[in-house]
């Protein structure tokens, strides 16, 4: 079920179910994507009329911060959870490696990708890592024909939104992987280079204090967020 949160239409599931559905478009032989919006996502798109389409576009839209937990909470129309990209990441892997599948990872800085896939296949030995390229590409249909040609099953779009969004809204298709999803900074993740929020800071929501904490640079760009939470009272008055 799809619940409306700040003109962003969310996939209102937990994450079991939100691995369960992803397991069936990667049975589908045809292109999805997936995407997992935050706070900062909502903003974006009041503001930009293309990323809204393509967000709304998607075959699975994942809440993926706390915020937009909060937010539904507050419009009085309240999601089961959040479903980290991350996590669903994971769980496309586990999926991708119990059939066995070819993964293709694009985006961070030079170097990130590789690693991150080294690590990946370290974990799953079904899954076969058929590219990595790094996302500081100038020309987007040259990076699109240099994964084509590596014929992935699943691919992580890693380049920061909206361009991770566009990109796969674009070019997708035309990728011949069953699914793409955007991830952010996941990449950085898988590749260790960036830690997440210990399990006990994410159970409590507070991820993203965590993450203040270890990059407090990015302080100017969490300091909008309370914003949405705003947006979702006036929301829920207007109702
Ligand atoms: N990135 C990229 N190409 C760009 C801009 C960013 O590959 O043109 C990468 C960047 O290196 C990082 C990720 O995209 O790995 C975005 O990270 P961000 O912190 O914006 O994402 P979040 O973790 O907030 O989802």
């Amino acid at each position: 079920m799809k619940r409306e949160i700040l003109g962003i239409a969310f996939d209102d599931l937990t994450r079991e179910e939100a691995a369960q559905a992803g397991a069936r478009l990667l049975e589908e032989d045809r292109f999805h994507y997936v995407v997992t919006p935050n706070p900062e996502f909502i903003l974006a798109a009041e503001k930009d009329e293309e990323f809204r389409q393509v967000l709304n576009g998607a075959d699975l839209v994942l809440p993926d911060g706390i915020g937009v937990v909060y937010s539904a909470r507050i419009q009085g129309t309240p999601l089961k959870g959040r479903v980290p990209g991350i996590e669903f990441a994971a769980d496309m892997l586990s999926c991708l490696n119990r059939r066995g599948g070819r993964l293709y990872l694009l985006g961070a800085k030079p170097g990130v990708a590789e690693e991150a896939g080294r690590r990946i296949i370290g974990q799953y030995p079904n899954i076969e890592l058929c590219g990595a390229q790094d996302g500081y590409f100038r020309d987007e249909e040259a990076a699109l024909l240099k994964v084509s040609a590596a014929r992935p099953d699943l691919l992580f779009v890693c380049l920061g939104a909206p361009k991770q969004e566009k990109w796969m809204a674009r070019w997708g298709r035309h990728t011949g992987a069953r699914m793409a999803i955007g991830l952010g900074g996941a990449l950085d993740v898988f590749a260790g280079k960036v830690e997440r929020a210990p399990e006990r800071w994410r159970k409590l929501g507070l991820e993203w204090a965590y993450r203040l904490k270890k990059e407090p640079q990015r302080a100017g760009r969490m300091a909008k967020l309370p914003l949405v939470l705003v947006k979702a009272a006036g929301a829920r008055l207007k109702k």
